[in-house]
């Protein structure tokens, strides 16, 4: 080690050999991989099919005349294309995911196993109930637990994720107001700015006004604030519990009483469940509505690897709005209500079908399988593995706020200060390490925030190793080294985007590239 400069003899001899620019464009054994479109060779298949029967044509001359446009593949070239794409994909099956508020834990292949049983896997929605009493059972036995879970009444499953489950619960809120005569008068949505981004954005889709409340020094929601912003015209409060700064909301009592004594309703974004679960009970804190994430905290699996689920629970004052459809059991078994004929106040149905059966069934394998008891073991977990990382990190780190964290830790970027390197930096130098970079510059009360999510699933082995890597590349920002930083990843197939412009200017259709005009210079 070459203590002047904080660098290894090793890293001297690598940043002293010109970029590796190989033949083929391969880098070791990952493949640079065309668009499957450029792969094509018109005519080529997989498959023989013999030539179609003469049949007469029924679509009045609307029939598809040119080309599908269908790139043209043998089997291997597919199942290679695919697999390499999947060899580019990041899991949390690959290793540590430690994305604050995205709860990126270990999906248990029981879970699988179950949803993979014929008897659930064949299923087809619109099968008569008699049939299906099985799955309905268990969608009544999911509910069953989350209502327990929580101490709400009643419960919607059909929401397709979190952010739809806030709608659902807004929804029913404004349903409510509606019955009272008041929806015109409380127009004005509260939300802390220590809450997720969805949640403003779910009170406007609505037709709600999002009135913010400032985050006091502590990161959480400042009391005397709030309290200077109730009145007659709000209709709720939209607060995440615990909050993005990932620390429990301390006064959220009082905040209900205040909510609810000015006639307002109190939706609880419960996303972060998992780190309360089994400790304590959202009903307990005079929660009215509050969306629970089955593929975060009941390790369900979501981004690339399944869809969300995002079942509210309600309070008694909300309960009669709860969306169709929902289970019922009676004399003669398990029975879906469908319309409104019988549920007169349900303000409506979500979404086609009944909700993501897949999810219900990984969901309520994985709460069978911990027991009451392993899920507030499970919880605990998380809290204690999220203060183990800050612990270890926080002399060389800058943890944004004093004292313990939940399930979460949330560190700033004032200990990058005068090294030349940012938030951003240092994100993408984690990735050439093999870690996926945590949630950065959210929550955006903290500046460059740097949000770490380990979950329970992690073992103290798998956080050493985090925390270790962690602590060199500290040393390495600070050893004044922000052009090694500015350049990373250095080991991925692509380097630095443009994230900006990916975002705002996707190009999301591929087109056959123009023949290369000849250029006069040449
Ligand atoms: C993940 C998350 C959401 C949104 O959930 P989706 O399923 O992604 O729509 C909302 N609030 C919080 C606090 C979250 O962590």
């Amino acid at each position: 080690m070459d203590k002047s400069q904080g660098r290894t003899t090793r890293e001297a001899a690598a940043d002293a050999l010109p970029p590796v620019e190989t033949a083929s464009g391969h880098r070791g054994l990952v493949m640079e991989e065309k668009l499957i479109f450029e792969q094509g060779v018109e005519g080529r298949t997989g498959v023989d099919l013999p030539e179609p029967p003469r049949v007469a044509r029924r679509l009045g001359g609307l029939e598809r005349k040119g080309a599908i446009g269908l790139p043209g593949l043998s089997e291997p070239q597919v199942v290679r294309h695919y697999t390499r794409l999947s060899q580019k994909n990041f899991a949390i099956d690959a290793g540590l995911y430690p994305l604050g508020s995205c709860t990126m834990k270990h999906n248990p292949r029981l879970n699988e196993k179950m949803a993979r049983l014929p008897g659930f896997a064949d299923l087809h929605p619109l099968q008569p109930t008699a049939t299906v009493q099985g799955a309905l059972e268990l969608m009544d036995q999911l509910a069953h637990w989350l209502k327990t879970l929580t101490g709400m009444p009643a419960v919607a499953l059909s929401p397709g994720a979190g952010a739809h489950g806030e709608f659902c619960g807004m929804v029913a809120i404004r349903a409510a107001l509606e019955a009272r005569g008041e929806s015109r008068t409380r127009k004005r949505v509260l939300v802390p700015e220590s809450a997720h981004g969805t949640n403003p954005a779910t009170a406007a889709a609505i037709g709600f006004e999002v009135d913010a409340i400032p985050a006091d020094a502590r990161g959480r929601v400042d009391v005397a604030a709030l309290k200077a912003k109730i009145g007659p015209d709000v209709a709720g409060i939209m607060l995440t519990n615990p909050n993005t700064c990932g620390l429990f909301e301390g006064d959220i009592v009082e905040i209900a009483r205040l909510v609810r004594e000015a006639g307002g309703y109190f939706y609880c974004d419960g996303a972060n469940f998992n780190a309360i679960a089994g400790r304590v009970r959202p009903a307990d804190l005079g929660v009215d509505a509050m969306h629970i994430n089955l593929h975060k905290t009941f390790s369900t699996p979501h981004g690339g690897g399944g869809p969300g689920s995002g079942p509210v629970v309600f309070s008694e004052r909300l309960a009669p709005y709860v969306p169709v459809p929902f289970v019922v059991h009676g004399p003669e078994g398990f029975r879906l209500v469908e319309d409104r004929a019988e549920a007169k106040s349900a303000f409506g149905r979500l979404k086609g079908f009944h909700g993501q059966m897949g999810m219900f069934i990984r969901a309520l394998t994985y709460m069978l399988s911990h027991g009451a008891d392993g899920i507030r073991q499970a919880s605990n977990d998380a809290v204690l593995n999220a203060n183990y990382v800050m612990a270890k990190l926080q002399d060389v780190m800058t943890p944004a706020f004093d004292g313990p964290c939940m399930h979460e830790c949330l560190f700033d970027d004032r200990f990058l200060k005068d090294t030349g390197v940012t938030t951003l930096d240092f994100a993408k130098a984690m990735i050439d390490e093999g870690y996926h970079p945590m949630t950065m510059y959210f929550p955006l009360v903290v500046h460059g925030a740097m949000l770490i999510e380990p979950t329970e699933s992690e073992s103290k082995d798998s956080l050493d190793q985090f925390i270790a890597t962690m602590r060199a590349l500290v040393d390495r920002a600070k050893a004044g080294q922000a052009a090694y930083f500015r350049a990373s990843p250095r080991l991925t197939p692509r380097r630095r985007l443009d994230e900006t412009r990916a975002a705002r200017a996707p190009v999301l259709r591929w087109k056959p590239r123009a023949a290369p005009v000849p250029q006069a210079a040449e």
